[in-house]
């Protein structure tokens, strides 16, 4: 399993090829359909699959999705409050994307099994491959996701990045913006929310 990161839009979100021989998912394409497509080159594109519905996640999914015929996955837990989110797209004065109706990711994508990380919102999702797991806005390399938009929930994000924690510790954690990490290096050392804070029993019972 081989990983591309694509740099796009106003809040630098990255866009992630992920790719077996020449099929390959995108996940999180938040701008710039044109250079995601550039990178795939010639490869097919077998899954766009979003982290979570805020805009700078998903706008490029529409073009995407018109140009390839790749279906597109989201959570349904964040769909109910796509349109509340979109509000503070605008408050923000960022445009609002179209996407195409979302399809239920259920337990696996394509090579990708998805792990239900809520907290940042609602349908918060993580990815995880062979050795890898892509987190979107719920964990960062030291930092995590805010819970202060529509259907954030502190608590619930704790819980979600404790779940994270138990992978191996080895594993590339590819963030929704900013670098690269390990599960280890943040079990350790993210100031927000570290594993001592899971072993405390400070979670939520599951
Ligand atoms: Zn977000
Ligand atoms: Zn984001």
């Amino acid at each position: 399993m081989h990983v591309e990161r694509v740099v796009v839009g106003p809040l630098a979100t990255n866009a992630y090829l992920v790719c077996q021989d020449d099929e390959c998912a995108v996940i999180d394409p938040g701008d710039e359909a044109a250079a995601i497509l550039k990178r795939l080159g010639s490869r097919a594109l077998v899954a766009i699959v979003a982290t979570h519905l805020h805009f700078d996640h998903v706008g490029a999914v529409l073009e995407l999705a018109e140009a390839t015929g790749a279906p597109f996955y989201a959570h349904p837990a964040d769909w109910a409050v796509y349109r509340e989110l979109n509000k503070v797209a605008e408050e923000w004065g960022f445009p609002v994307p179209e996407i195409p109706p979302p399809r239920n990711p259920g337990l696996r994508v394509w090579e990708l099994d998805v792990l239900l990380t809520p907290g940042h919102t609602p349908g918060s999702i993580s990815l995880v491959g062979d050795g890898v797991v892509f987190t979107g806005d719920t964990l960062f390399h030291m930092s995590v996701g805010r819970t202060d938009l529509p259907g954030g929930d502190w608590d619930a994000l704790v819980d979600s990045i404790c779940r994270l924690y138990r992978l191996p510790r080895v594993y590339l954690v590819y963030p929704g913006h900013g670098p690269t990490t390990t599960i280890g290096n943040e079990a350790e050392g993210n100031p927000f929310v570290d594993a001592s804070v899971c072993d405390r029993g400070v979670r939520r019972n599951e």
